[in-house]
């Protein structure tokens, strides 16, 4: 192999269904070059079905979450019918078989809690990706690749946060290049899941739900691949979210830094772990869409130059709370902020945007799963106050900070709506803000039609 290896990983949506897989293994076979390395996601749904299944079986009725399942292997097992030949067919209809037997055991378990629940869960979800990796192995070997699954648990390992679980990079890396380099310089093609890995006690493990983007960009990094390649069911990081605004465009190129902030604030379309592999090996990554796989879709490059009105999309995430704490006594004191921040640690939650003013400090969080711990813990620093319903806005462009006037014309764009929370400067490609839930389409909406249309 001389040429350097490509990643590919095709999300749920481009292995929604028979046509869909053809498609994803004719674009390996025509644009996978001299040696791709082929990562899937479940097929589109199933991900949901699985855990839907596994919190039936919680609440009780490990049966009835099986029973749920049967339209999912049923998808399975029509596309591995139409597709492939009476000896893959055989092979893979006895894998799905002995998939179900397994998940029927792990759902009783789950039903039993005999084993600790986080580690179920993450072996019962796993079998999206099992189950989508080996029909798409198969499928390519019947498009005439010198394809071969491989079980991504295998190469990728990380510590036991079951269901956003940390790779091990260096033991990872190392894997990777052991298991898959040979693989690479005999022409073959590996076809792996995404998203799943394993503990060092050989447990299955998840890396957050669209890890497989993350999956992705680690092969590419550990391989030094010459791009990882997103597939998606559009084309490319678009202006904004296109279920929000229909008239969203491709945007052609996105530096590293505003990729993550898209990715970090709601731009669904890339996970927002994906970049960092990405950054530390200068490696570029493209997404684009297996609909349209002659269009060039976006590339994520180091550098990517500024656009016209300075503004490249505009992400945002709902589901935000926002936190108020004020301490006239404590607030100027040292120490506070530090105290602060010892207490979402010690409860593992995460900040997404932060202001503070003479006394008080507002902070939003996306997680609040630990919400009541962290407000009792904050109530011995000040007053606090929660404030349900909210969404942050980032509008994200290289040269945000520097360029003058723009905050001015985005606020008065949009100068009907009352803003809670405004951060600007931190980074030089955002300027982030929170509105109510209830205006965020509308926001977005005024904001696309001033900046883009
Ligand atoms: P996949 O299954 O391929 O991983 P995802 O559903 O995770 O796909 O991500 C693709 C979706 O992300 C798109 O269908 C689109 O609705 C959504 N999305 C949100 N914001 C953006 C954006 N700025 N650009 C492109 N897609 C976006
Ligand atoms: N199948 C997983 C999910 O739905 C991972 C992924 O698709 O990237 O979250
Ligand atoms: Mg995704």
């Amino acid at each position: 192999m001389s040429a350097k290896p490509i990643v590919m990983k095709f999300g749920g949506t481009s292995v929604k269904d028979a046509e869909a897989f053809q498609r994803v293994a004719r674009i390996v076979a025509t644009q996978g070059g001299e040696a791709p390395v082929v990562v899937t996601s479940a097929m589109a749904r199933v991900t949901d079905a699985l855990l839907d299944a596994f919190d039936v079986a919680k609440k009780g009725d490990a049966v009835s979450g099986f029973t749920s399942l049967g339209e999912h292997f049923d998808r399975h097992k029509a596309v591995a019918e139409e597709l492939l030949n009476d000896k893959s067919r055989k092979a893979y209809l006895a894998e799905l078989d002995l998939a179900k037997e397994e998940l029927s055991g792990l759902l009783m378990r789950v039903e039993r809690r005999s084993l600790p629940l986080q580690m179920l869960r993450d072996a019962v979800v796993s079998y999206g990706e099992q189950l989508s990796s080996r029909l798409l192995a198969e499928i390519c070997k019947s498009e005439g690749l010198n394809a071969r699954q491989i079980d991504a648990r295998r190469l990728i390992l990380t510590d036991d946060e079951y269901g956003s679980a940390k790779p091990v990079w260096e033991e990872t890396e190392e894997l990777i290049k052991l298991e898959l380099e040979s693989l690479l310089e005999n022409g073959e093609v590996p076809v792996m899941g995404g998203f799943i890995a394993s503990n060092r006690a050989g447990e299955t493990t998840t890396l957050g739900r669209g890890g497989s983007d993350y999956t992705a960009a680690l092969l590419g990094a550990a391989l030094g691949c010459a791009e990882i390649q997103i597939w998606t069911d559009v084309t490319g990081v678009l202006t904004c979210d296109p279920r929000i605004c229909s008239e969203a465009r491709t945007v052609e190129t996105l530096s590293y830094d505003e990729a993550a902030e898209l990715a970090y604030f709601g731009a669904k379309v890339l996970h927002p772990k994906t970049i960092q592999p990405a950054v530390d090996h200068s490696i570029p990554v493209r997404v684009c869409n297996s609909r349209e796989p002659a269009e060039r879709g976006t590339m994520v490059l180091n550098e990517s130059g500024l656009s016209a009105n300075r503004i490249k999309s505009i992400a945002h995430k709902t589901g935000i709370t926002i936190l108020r704490i004020s301490s006239a006594r404590m607030l100027g004191s040292y120490g506070f902020m530090s105290a602060l921040f010892q207490i979402f640690e010690r409860f593992r939650t995460v900040i997404d945007v932060i202001s503070t003013s003479e006394v008080s400090v507002a902070l939003t969080l996306d997680n609040t799963d630990q919400l009541e711990k962290v407000v009792t813990e904050l109530e011995r620093l000040g007053d606090v106050e929660v404030e349900h319903g909210n969404a942050v806005i980032c509008i994200v462009g290289e040269g945000l900070r520097e360029s003058s006037g723009l905050a001015s014309k985005v606020f008065s764009t949009i100068k009907e709506t009352n803003i809670s929370l405004i951060s600007h400067g931190a980074s030089s490609v955002n300027l982030t803000f929170v509105v109510s839930e209830d205006e965020v389409k509308g926001v977005i909406r005024k904001l696309h039609g001033e900046f883009f249309d």
